[in-house]
C-alpha cells in the first residue's frame, strides 16, 4: 500500500509543553500528589502514559473544576491544561497553597491577551470547549458566536465588533461565521483565529486527501482538531477517525491504492508511526495490480 505522509504529525508545540510541564511536576516532587486540571491533552493514549506516571485527571466532564480545585489537599501540584482556565482560579490555587503549573499554549493566552482589549468584541467558538469556556470567562465583556450553529448572543453586540477564533476550529467555519456576522456587523474585523499548527495540519491535509483514494486521521473523537481534519479530508473522499492502530486495522481498506495517513496535533508520534509501518506493509491493493498492467 502506498502512504502519502500528512506532515506536521505528531504534537503541536502547544501539547508537547503541556505534556513536558506535567511531566516535570511529578518528577520535581515525587512523593507529591499531582494533579491535571481539565485534559490537558485530547487523547486517551497520550492522558494513559500520564495516569501511569500517577498524575491524577480531574476531568471537567465528570466533575466542577471549580470545587474540585477548592478540594484537593494543600501542598500538592495542580497543571493547568493547554486550552487555558478561568484566571480567577489562580487565586484559588494560590488561597489552597497549591504548586501550580500553568500549560496554557502561548497561542490561546496571545487571544486572551487581544480578547482583553478589545470592546466590543465577538468570540467565535465552540460552547462546550475548554479553550472557549476559558475565553468567556477571562473576556466577560465578549459575545458569543457558536461556530457549530450561528447561535449565541452575538446579535446584541453593540457598534463594529472585533473578532477573535477558537484556535482549532476549521477555515471554513471561521469564513461562515465572518460572513453571517459581517451581515449584521459590516465593520466586524477577524483579529485572530486558527494558530499555526491548526493552519498547516488544515491546508497539508487538503493537499493530501485530493491526491489519495482515502485518508486516516489518527486521533481521538474527543479532540476538536483531529475532528476537523477528518471532516476536511471527507470533502474529497473517503475518511476515517483512528485512535490508534487496533482501530486501524479494523478498517476496510480493500481496494485502496494510496492512502494519506494524517495525525491531530494532540497524537503520540509514536502511534503515527506504528499505523505508518502497518499500512506500508500491506500488499498493493487488486486495484493497484490491475492498474499496473
Ligand atoms: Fe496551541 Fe494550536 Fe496546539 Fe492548541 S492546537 S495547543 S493552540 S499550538
Amino acid at each position: 500500500m502506498e502512504v502519502l505522509l500528512v506532515s506536521p504529525f505528531g504534537y503541536c508545540s502547544g501539547v508537547s509543553a503541556a505534556l513536558s510541564l506535567a511531566e516535570k511536576a511529578k518528577r520535581e516532587a515525587p512523593g507529591r500528589d499531582v494533579y491535571l486540571l481539565g485534559c490537558p491533552v485530547h487523547n486517551e493514549l497520550a492522558i494513559k502514559s500520564l495516569s501511569s506516571l500517577g498524575l491524577r485527571l480531574l476531568d471537567g466532564r465528570k466533575v466542577d473544576l471549580e470545587k474540585a480545585i477548592l478540594a484537593l489537599p494543600s501542598g500538592s501540584a495542580l497543571v493547568f491544561s493547554a486550552h487555558g482556565h478561568p484566571r480567577a482560579w489562580d487565586d484559588l490555587a494560590q488561597r489552597k497553597g497549591l504548586s501550580v503549573y500553568d500549560a496554557t499554549c502561548p497561542f490561546v493566552r496571545q487571544n486572551e491577551a487581544l480578547g482583553k482589549e478589545r470592546n466590543p468584541l465577538i468570540y467565535i467558538g465552540l460552547p462546550s470547549h475548554e479553550e472557549a469556556e476559558a475565553f468567556l470567562a477571562n473576556c466577560p465583556h465578549a459575545y458569543f458566536y457558536d461556530a457549530a450553529s450561528g447561535d449565541g448572543d452575538w446579535r446584541q453586540c453593540p457598534g463594529s465588533p472585533s473578532l477573535i477564533a477558537q484556535t482549532t476550529l476549521s477555515e471554513e467555519e471561521v469564513h461562515d461565521a465572518e460572513e453571517e456576522i459581517a451581515a449584521s456587523f459590516p465593520g466586524a474585523v477577524l483579529l485572530k483565529g486558527r494558530c499555526y499548527a491548526t493552519k498547516e495540519r488544515q491546508k497539508a491535509i487538503r493537499e493530501a486527501a485530493k491526491d489519495s483514494d482515502a485518508t486516516i486521521v489518527l486521533g481521538s473523537k474527543s479532540s476538536n482538531n483531529s475532528r476537523k481534519l477528518q471532516e476536511i479530508a471527507a470533502s474529497f473522499g473517503p475518511s476515517y477517525l483512528c485512535l490508534d492502530l487496533g482501530e486501524v486495522k479494523a478498517l476496510p481498506l480493500e481496494g485502496y491504492r494510496k492512502i494519506a495517513l494524517a495525525s491531530g496535533a494532540s497524537t503520540p508520534r509514536e502511534v503515527y508511526f506504528q499505523v505508518r509501518d502497518y499500512l506500508s506493509s500491506l500488499p498493493p491493493s487488486p486495484r493497484m495490480l490491475f492498474k499496473a498492467r
